[in-house]
């Protein structure tokens, strides 16, 4: 089994001092990776930019040139949250293109399964407005890569980070060549994903909202995965699976109010390694969204890397244990998310 990564310190270049979204976070990840003696079992792939084909799939142009303007211009915000520093137009432009290499690699077979270690984030990212601490949408970029060139009908997309892919949601939403699973905090920022928005047109169906209320964590996201995600990804059947890999649900991230542990993302990158495994050969490809507190953030990556390397083998390491108080029930949410679908 040979388990790649993509990294390139462009992605460092992108950062505001005292903003949650910071260089610290992949600094933390790569420390805690070479720590462990992680890097020199992983296989490197290069990132390259994005080329304004791939992504203008899924950007208008006058977004792109936007971006690019304010970069030039010396940096700005799009939104309140959302910065733009001189570096962050070729940061982000090479955040979209190293995940689409991530998906080639494994599409091509160089690899077996990958995890795209990319700033800035991009689940949020609309294709003409930037949000969220997001500019451009690199797992919906990486999708359209994977069906417009590779010749793929069905990607799915499992969205696991607290806050809704609302960017993913808005490209994929009338087309069902995209199943997009999400579960996250609600109702939290942006506001959307209500269990009711199931797609649009040709899309009905394949837009799988797991809307919950803060303090479900590890036994709830367990059910979950059992009972909606493997469910709705054995219908859906597909050929690649993509996963915006947040860390913020974590117990003690400060954006969000979740109680997953690090076990909890653990159990999480096992069962999707294994559907995987299961529906289209292994090929998986994670991609990093968000993930605000540094540890819960490097050990999070460090023991999905394990699982995707290891599967079974790997000894799950945790210095923050469980969390400290209980958990929500989930029975009211799959109910609901199944009725919706017509599954129960
Ligand atoms: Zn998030």
């Amino acid at each position: 089994m040979a388990t790649g990564y993509v990294y390139d310190p462009i992605y460092l270049e992108h950062d505001l001092r005292g903003h949650p979204e910071n260089q610290q976070r992949l600094k933390s990840i790569l420390r805690v990776l070479e720590q462990r003696g992680l890097l020199p079992r992983l296989t490197s792939i290069d990132a390259v930019p994005i080329s304004r084909e791939r992504l203008e799939r899924v950007h208008t142009a006058r977004y792109i040139d936007q971006v690019q303007r304010v970069a030039a211009q010396g940096g700005g915000h799009l939104d309140a949250d959302t910065y733009v520093r001189p570096a962050s137009y070729d940061a982000a432009l090479m955040a979209a293109g190293g995940l689409v290499e991530a998906a080639r690699a494994v599409l091509d077979g160089e690899v077996d399964n990958t995890f795209a270690l990319v700033r800035p984030p991009g689940h949020h990212a609309l294709s003409n407005r930037g949000m969220g601490f997001c500019l451009f949408n690199n797992v919906a970029v990486a999708a359209r890569y994977a069906l417009a060139e590779r010749g793929l009908d069905r990607v799915l997309i499992v969205d696991f980070d607290v806050h809704h892919g609302n960017g993913t949601q808005d490209e994929f939403e009338a087309d069902p060549a995209v199943m997009l699973i999400s579960t996250h905090q609600y109702p939290y920022y942006p506001g959307t994903g209500h269990w009711s928005d199931t797609g649009t047109g040709p899309g009905e169906g394949s837009m799988v909202n797991v809307p919950l209320a803060g303090g479900v964590g590890d036994e709830g996201f367990r059910r979950i995965l059992a009972e909606v995600v493997m469910p709705a990804a054995w219908r859906f059947q597909p050929q690649l699976i993509l996963v915006s890999a947040g860390y913020d649900a974590h117990w003690d991230d400060p954006l969000a109010y979740m109680q997953l542990s690090i076990d909890g993302y653990t159990a999480i990158a096992r069962a999707l390694k294994d559907l995987a495994g299961e529906l289209c050969a292994g090929r998986l490809v994670f991609t990093l969204e968000g993930g605000y507190h540094l540890d819960a953030l490097s050990y999070g990556v460090l023991n999905t890397f394990g699982v995707l390397l290891d599967g079974e083998a790997w000894q799950v390491v945790d210095p923050l244990g469980p969390s400290p108080r209980g958990e929500r029930p989930v029975d009211d949410v799959i109910a609901r998310v199944l009725v919706a679908h017509g599954w129960s």
